[in-house]
């Protein structure tokens, strides 16, 4: 059996990495030659809407699959068209826009922060009277890691905050006093079987996620549930789904979903029965899906922008590292090192220790 993935970055690596002792392989279409996950299948190496490459995609894969949402629709579409691609176009379509996901959100009875749609300077100006300070204005399509949002309060000039983000259709959001971000990672198969992680708790820094833990019992994970529950069953869904959300006052608010495995499940590779990757597999193979228990108490620290040595890591009782062989650049996540099951002194010293080897890359 051969999965086709768009894209070849370090989630397509970390699926193939899941893949083989389930004997599958794996073909990844990917514009960069020396994408990470080029060692591990075949690898055809071109722009994601070439209809040549997509067409041998198609013909080689079994079932095609996405490392990233940003897929446009004309491709999966035409990929639709030649086999099986999970999970389903529509998943897409919604969680492309910012606008279309949030309202999609509200029918669904998921509540969200309050938001407004932008398209020019004055209705930036009645939205921010509507919403009121401090809000965020974000572009409606391509944003990822805090990119294309401009943050707005009582001194911001509206006019520089429009001309920020000129040229795209944008919402303006309330910005919400949250105690903690979470996420919920789910996986549906093709028959309809259900499961879900316990709840990740995710610190964030400049937009962009360092830190995911795994909160096993947490009082809110009911409420994640049935939000990514209605999601899964509305969009009929195939595959792992995450659902990122903001704690406020005991509740949950969606922020955005990613219809693909995510950063702040890779805590699962040693943290959970099954990990994320493995069920995305099993789910998309109709396959039956693994266990997500939690096998202890478990944590994810991304390495971004830099790496430490590997040494170093592996020198931290209990801690597991996960290079993606990419080079080291501004910004970019290069790394991640997860710890688990050890007991809860170890494994606040643990993670206490990786985090500071994470931070001493931005200080670097
Ligand atoms: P996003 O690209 O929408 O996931 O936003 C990136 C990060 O910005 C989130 O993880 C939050 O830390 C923060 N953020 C986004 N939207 C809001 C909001 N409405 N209220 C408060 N913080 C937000």
């Amino acid at each position: 059996m051969k999965i086709g993935i768009l894209g070849a970055g370090q989630l397509a690596r970390m699926i193939a990495l899941a893949g083989f002792p389930l004997g599958l392989e794996f073909v990844f279409l990917d514009p960069s030659a020396d994408a990470c996950a080029h060692q591990l299948g075949e690898h055809l190496v071109g722009d994601y809407d070439d209809p040549e490459l997509l067409a041998q995609l198609a013909e080689r894969a079994d079932v095609v699959t996405y490392e990233f949402e940003n897929v446009p629709a004309e491709v999966a579409k035409f990929l639709g068209e030649r086999t099986t691609v999970y999970p389903p176009p529509k998943a897409l379509q919604v969680g492309q826009d910012r606008l279309v996901e949030k309202t999609y959100f509200r029918d669904l009875g998921i509540p969200t922060p309050e938001f407004a749609v932008v398209n020019s300077v004055d209705n930036l100006q009645s939205a921010v009277a509507r919403l009121g300070f401090p809000a965020i204005l974000k572009t409606r399509r391509l944003g990822y890691d805090g990119k294309g949002q401009v943050f707005v309060k009582p001194d911001t000039d509206l006019a520089e905050a429009w001309e920020a983000v000129r040229g795209y259709d944008c919402i303006l959001e309330a910005f919400v006093p949250f105690k903690r971000e979470v996420s919920i990672i789910a996986a549906r198969s093709v028959s309809g079987e259900v499961l879900y992680y316990p709840l990740s708790e995710n610190l964030h820094k400049g937009g962009i996620l360092r830190v995911a833990e795994c909160k096993a019992n947490d009082p809110l994970q009911a409420q994640a549930e049935d939000y990514v529950s209605r999601l899964l069953e509305s969009l009929e869904y195939v595959g792992v789904i995450a659902l990122e959300l903001f704690e406020v006052d005991g509740n949950l608010l969606a922020n955005e979903f990613a219809p693909r495995v995510h950063n702040s499940g890779h805590w699962t590779i040693e943290g959970a029965q099954t990990c994320q990757f493995e069920n995305h597999l099993r789910a998309i193979l109709d396959l039956p899906l693994g266990s997500t228990a939690a096998v202890g108490q478990a944590a994810m620290v991304n390495f971004i922008g830099g790496l430490p040595e590997t040494k170093d890591v592996l020198a931290i009782e209990g801690a597991h590292m996960h290079l993606y062989g990419k080079s080291p650049r501004k910004g970019r996540k290069v790394a991640h090192a997860t710890v688990r099951s050890i007991s809860e002194e170890e494994y606040k010293l643990t993670l206490s220790k990786l985090f500071q080897l994470a931070e001493n890359l931005d200080n670097s």
